[in-house]
């Protein structure tokens, strides 16, 4: 894929860039673990000082960032301003609470025959983040602040086709007062992470995108028995029950599945309603979708933009149009607008079966499929019928449900009357084939440490 800045919008080449070459991609991790050395020793206040100045630095720029992230990868205006604002609160979070999460964890020292016994964090070293162009400022800097905070160093070897967002990731640190090279970008395409992951120097990955990337970077990774963190896709199911208050969950369930034009790795993509609301609730989700405002993306008013990449396009109409050859009913949307760009507009697709793809496969655009079941078990059931585990959601307010769904749903996450979002102080991540390891809170920064336990004996 070429690395270029792509208007979906109009379909139009922004810029195109050249990938880098061996030498520079040589140089660069070279920098990386030189700086490492010295970055390592910083002192937690030191590091962030400069985490401080990088939210500065997105507070003041927020307008042009945000522009610049809808017209590389279609999303509104408004959701690009919100995403840049809570980088900056990322970034404040982990300055802040960094040499708490990484204190000297002290062990029952008088068990282990010890005078004093503890564990202390250390970080690795150079780490390799390839990201998605979902979310191109949040994706990366969920790796980026907690990994600089524990004194790592980062390489981004980000989404294609997001050159533009990238490049200015790769400078935001230095200009906040980071070691130059602590955190740099790599301007290369996936044929290249291989090159990169086996370097010796580079001592562990991240990964956040799809199954496939995450199968291919893992066995990269296990070949050279190196960490990886993968965040992979979901499918995540969103329960809805007889207690619940409908018009609430429908227009939340309208939020979770088309924020971000309906591209997000937690967006409930399954909305499983039980059969005594299921008529009322897909009225008014159906409502709600039908209603939203598709469009220009930079226009103040517009709900849904376009989708990211034509081929995101191709492979929802593909889904769409699988489940209504298949005898599935399309209760709003399921028809392309004429005119340029990479629009699909907000759909509802009912009365799906196993042989359907939307069934099983996550749907990667602003379309919802809905389920009517007839209890809560079968609601669970289905729900975790899924290769995928990353968030759930369920709206009912009957405690002894809660608690079910809590327990039994099988996934990293579960929001109870609310929907599936990502905040600094709450771990993310999922199970099964959406992945493994955690992001944000006490674990995210966690992840890229050595545990080193430490044993001193004597007088
Ligand atoms: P993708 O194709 O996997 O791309 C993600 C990143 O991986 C890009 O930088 C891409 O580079 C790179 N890549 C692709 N194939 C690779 C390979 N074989 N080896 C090494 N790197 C490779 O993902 P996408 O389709 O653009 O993004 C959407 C997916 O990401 C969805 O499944 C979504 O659910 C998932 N996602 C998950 C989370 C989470 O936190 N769990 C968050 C956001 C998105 P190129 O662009 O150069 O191909």
């Amino acid at each position: 894929m070429a690395i270029a800045s792509v208007n979906p919008a109009t379909g139009e080449t922004i810029e195109e860039f050249a990938e880098i070459g061996e030498p520079e991609i040589e140089a660069r991790i070279a920098r990386s673990d030189e700086v490492f050395r010295a970055h390592r020793r910083d002192a937690y206040d030191v590091r962030a000082k400069a985490m401080r100045r990088a939210a500065d630095l997105l507070d003041a720029e927020k307008g042009e960032v945000a522009a610049m992230m809808t017209a590389e990868m279609g999303k509104t205006l408004a959701a690009a301003e919100a995403e840049v604002a809570k980088c900056a609160r990322l970034c404040r979070f982990y300055a802040d609470r960094a040499a708490d999460f990484l204190a000297d964890e002290r062990a029952d020292a008088d068990a282990v025959g010890a005078r004093k016994a503890y564990v202390r964090y250390e970080p690795l070293g150079p780490v390799l983040a390839v990201m998605p162009w979902n979310f191109p400022l949040w994706q990366a800097m969920r790796f980026a602040a907690p990994a600089l905070m524990a004194g790592n160093t980062g390489l981004l070897k980000h989404a294609s086709n997001v050159p533009r967002t990238a490049l200015y990731l790769g400078e935001l640190f230095t200009r906040a007062g980071f070691p130059e090279g602590a955190f740099q970008t790599l301007l290369i395409g996936s044929k290249l992470v291989e090159r990169v992951l086996s370097d010796p120097r580079v001592v562990a990955a991240t990964l956040t995108g799809s199954e496939g990337a995450g199968r291919s970077i893992a066995a990269i990774a296990g070949r050279e028995l190196k960490k990886t963190v993968l965040e992979l896709g979901g499918s995540d199911p969103f329960l809805v029950l007889p207690s619940a208050d409908i018009e609430a969950a429908a227009r939340t369930a309208t939020t979770a599945r088309t924020q971000n034009n309906g591209q997000s790795c937690i967006a409930a993509k399954r909305f499983i309603v039980h059969t005594d609301v299921y008529d009322d609730f897909a009225a008014a989700f159906t409502a709600n979708m039908a209603a939203l405002r598709v469009g220009d993306p930079t226009a103040a008013g517009t709900d849904v933009g376009p989708l990211a990449q034509e081929q995101g396009v191709r492979d929802v109409t593909e889904q769409v149009e699988d489940a209504r050859a298949k005898g599935a009913r399309i209760l709003c949307g399921g028809e392309r607008p004429p005119g340029p760009g990479w629009y699909y507009p907000p759909t509802v697709v009912a009365e799906l079966t196993p042989d359907m793809r939307m069934y099983r496969e996550e749907v990667f655009g602003p379309v919802a499929g809905l389920y009517r079941v007839s209890d809560l078990d079968e609601a669970i059931a289905l729900a975790n019928a899924t290769p995928f585990g990353l968030g759930a959601n369920a709206w009912t307010d009957d405690d002894a449900e809660q608690r079910r769904c809590a327990a039994e749903l099988a996934a990293g996450a579960v929001f109870v009357n609310g929907m599936v979002t990502s905040h600094p102080e709450l771990p993310f991540g999922g199970i099964k084939t959406s992945g493994y390891g955690r992001e944000l809170a006490h674990l995210g920064i966690r992840e890229f440490c050595n545990a080193k336990t430490v044993w001193v004996g004597g007088g």
